[in-house]
């Protein structure tokens, strides 16, 4: 849909959004007042207001051609979902004539036959009702496809009983919590101006670009998103010549065409550019509220992957679609803004608002130094295992890092000495006043962090491509709100003995920053010495997703979840059932793939190329022997081709024994009922024997003749233009 045919971004921006400025236009001004309170401080929606936003947003959607309206929410699935209903009543005293209409009860909520969503065993298949409800903080839009236009209204999605079935609500209840708490610090430093403090994430989304027509010739990238065979292309990323190279005319038609629709649906894209491995591209936009960018970054995937088919292309959002190069993370950018618009992670310009800074930055360290298993928990995926911990990739292991600046500051006060001064008073006059703001250029050196401040932001690089924004989020800001409720007991506690404010809030800081000592990590993430460091620092290490999903029902990491309310016992215990689950799922249908892949393209173009190999040495042997009178020169004429066709039969023996371990494996895991235990017999037995299946398969491509092998290469995939 065109709201305009204008191209600058200013004219377009959000037009297919029931914004702030819709409703300024369509609503009543008294319905206004009260839907911006609603929408800035929460509270309830009574029955008058909710009609009359459900008629103004039905009429303006009528008028933008849409003819069905839908809750759109994010189940625990990690895509969206949405089920249509059209604008549409019988008139009054008839049943053969309809007319549009759109209650305020159907605004708010709706109930879809939630049966088959998952719910980690809260809601029995005989009580199948969960309820969709309005988010008014997030704006309805409309989505208009060739033939079709539907208002999507941004729900959260919840069981009979008010349990949470997906990632949206978690994360609304973790930015009430942390606005609390951050507000509550901003009172002890006397701000009266505050009323909230709102998590602001910018998440920028790495992906690949594959040609269609290469694509519908490889199951693995139909079904699963990522290849799971292809050996080493003769070229990969070593020439460093496709990172912010120029993009082609080709891609470039798509990221315009992309970025047009977004534009229109007021998702505020800023950067596009080349990113390291061939056809790899980053799309970043400008930071938002956390609820309104986890939205947006939904809407921008599927968005892509609707674009990328109108450009004959397949979008790749899996975290490794390709070995040998390097792998896509959705860095979330994070950081605490208050109501005011003053960032808390940005250092300020004096003393006092530096002290200030100081206590947000150590409440970070403190989030990640007390819940990193459950950080690293709320990351893993079957598709983040192939990239965390790989050479290009933040390792597994949660640390953060400072850059060199404010690391020295942290030690210095730690200390107590400021430049060789051990007078409390000289830290709080040299020492603090002295933070400049930290340049983005001198801090943001060191890639290998999973967990890194950037100037006046953390950058949470371990998020996978693929992933929800949502739950991480969530878990970072009740992390944070926990630290926060910490400090101000101990800055209220230290106000009683300590002289001054100042002294009372360094106090506490020094004793945070000896606490969270050995979360911060300076060095090389990808070093061998760093995984040793970190486990004599007694880190918490999980290698993979059933490891790391342990973190989820352990007592002392999630304790910061069910003390800041964003998931009960229930809720928490449902979602470790449904991660395991997930898991299973993705790698045995990505298993049955790899089979199916072996079974009906490499090995019958393996046993094709042996039998034409063997023809041709026996060809060649009658060739060079006539008088079939074996002789010592005809054998060491054939003996490299003899040894070359031993090794591929052997080769193709072993796949085809492989094959038959695959299958037999596949069974072994099938009678296992239990999640859990099925996910680590997953990674110990099935994940291992696909990689040597693999290798074996990728031993052959390189041996088989072109026109023997079915499967488009790696050289085609990544070097389509
Ligand atoms: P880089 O690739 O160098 O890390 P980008 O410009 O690609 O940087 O992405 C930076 C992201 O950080 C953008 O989405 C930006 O809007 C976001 N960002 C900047 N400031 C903040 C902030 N205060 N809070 C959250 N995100 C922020
Ligand atoms: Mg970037």
């Amino acid at each position: 849909m065109e709201c305009s045919s204008s191209r600058k971004i200013s004219e377009i921006f959000g037009c297919l959004t029931f914004n702030i400025d819709v409703m300024r236009e369509k609503l009543p001004r008294t319905i206004f007042n009260r839907m911006v309170e609603i929408i800035e401080k929460g509270g309830k929606m009574d029955g008058e207001l909710a009609d009359a936003v459900a008629h103004a947003m039905k009429e303006w959607a009528l008028d933008k051609g849409a003819t069905h309206y839908t809750h759109w929410f994010q189940p625990m699935t990690g895509t969206t979902a949405e089920k249509h209903d059209a604008f549409i009543q019988f008139a009054p005293a008839s049943h053969t004539e309809v007319i549009e209409r759109f209650s305020g009860s159907q605004l708010i909520q709706s109930e879809p036959d939630a049966s088959s969503f998952p719910s980690g065993g809260m809601r029995t298949t005989f009580e199948a009702r969960g309820y969709t409800a309005w988010d008014p903080t997030s704006p309805a839009f409309i989505v208009a496809r060739e033939n079709s236009t539907v208002l999507c209204i941004p729900s959260v999605f919840i069981s009979y009983h008010g349990n949470v079935l997906d990632m949206k609500t978690p994360l609304l209840r973790s930015m009430d919590a942390v606005s609390k708490a951050a507000v509550r610090i901003l009172k002890l430093f006397g701000n009266t101006k505050a009323t909230r403090v709102i998590p602001s994430v910018g998440a920028e989304q790495e992906y690949f670009l594959v040609d269609q027509d290469f694509a519908n010739e490889r199951l693995d990238l139909k079904i699963c998103g990522r290849t799971l065979l292809g050996a080493r292309p003769v070229k990969g990323q070593e020439m460093e010549d496709h990172y912010f190279g120029s993009i082609k005319d080709r891609v470039l038609n798509f990221m315009q065409d992309l970025e047009h629709e977004l534009f229109q649906l007021g998702v505020p894209c800023k950067t596009r550019h080349n990113e390291v491995a061939p056809h790899q591209y980053e799309i970043a936009p400008i930071f938002e509220e956390a609820n309104i960018a986890a939205d947006h970054n939904q809407i921008l995937m599927e968005t892509m992957r609707r674009m990328a088919k109108k450009h004959n292309f397949l979008v790749l959002l899996a975290e490794k679609p390709f070995a040998y190069v390097n792998g896509s993370g959705k860095h979330c950018n994070w950081s605490l803004i208050d109501s005011e618009g003053f960032n808390l992670l940005e250092p300020g310009e004096t003393p006092s608002q530096n002290l200030q800074f100081l206590v947000f930055l150590v409440a970070s360290l403190m989030a990640v130094n007390k819940h990193g298993g459950l950080l690293r928990a709320a990351i893993t995926s079957a598709g983040n295992d192939h990239r965390l911990g790989a050479n290009e990739a933040p390792p597994a292991i949660m640390s953060v890092f400072l850059g060199e600046m404010l690391s020295d500051i942290l030690n210095q006060i730690e200390s107590g000495k400021m430049n060789g001064d051990s007078q409390e008073k000289s830290i709080l006059d040299l020492g603090i006043s002295k933070i400049p703001k930290v340049s983005k250029d001198q801090t943001d050196r060191n890639r290998t962090s999973p967990f890194a401040f950037t100037g006046n932001k953390f950058e949470f690089r371990a998020v996978g491509s693929s992933a929800s924004i949502s739950i991480p989020v969530a878990v970072l800001n009740s992390a944070a709100t926990e630290a926060l409720e910490q400090l101000a007991d101990e800055i209220e506690k230290a106000l009683k003995t300590k002289k001054n404010f100042n002294s009372a809030v360094l106090h506490v800081i020094r004793e945070a920053i000896k606490e969270t000592k050995r979360i911060r990590f300076e060095g090389n993430n990808y070093s061998e010495e760093w995984v040793k460091e970190a486990s004599k620092r007694g880190l918490p290490i999980a290698r993979n997703t059933p490891e790391a999903l342990k973190f989820w029902i352990d007592g002392k990491e999630n304790s910061c979840l069910l003390k800041t309310k964003v998931l009960t016992e229930e809720e928490l215990e449902s979602r470790y059932h449904i991660c395991y689950e997930q898991y299973n799922k993705t790698i045995e249908i990505e298993f049955n793939t790899l089979l199916e892949l072996l079974s009906k393209n490499v090995l019958p173009s393996a046993y094709k190329y042996q039998s034409e190999i063997a023809h041709s040495i026996a060809g060649a042997r009658d060739a060079l022997n006539p008088d079939f009178s074996k002789t010592v020169k005809t054998d060491s004429i054939l003996a490299p081709q003899v040894e070359f066709f031993t090794e591929l039969s052997s080769t193709i023996s072993q796949l085809q024994k492989t094959v038959e371990k695959m299958r037999k494996l596949r069974e072994e895991a099938h009678s296992e009922d239990d999640d859990v235990k099925k996910a680590f017999f997953i990674t110990k037995k099935m994940v291992p024997l696909m990689l040597d299946a693999r290798s074996l398969s990728d031993f052959l491509e390189v041996r088989i003749d072109g026109e023997y092998w079915t499967l488009p290469t790696y050289s085609e995939l990544l070097f389509w233009d």
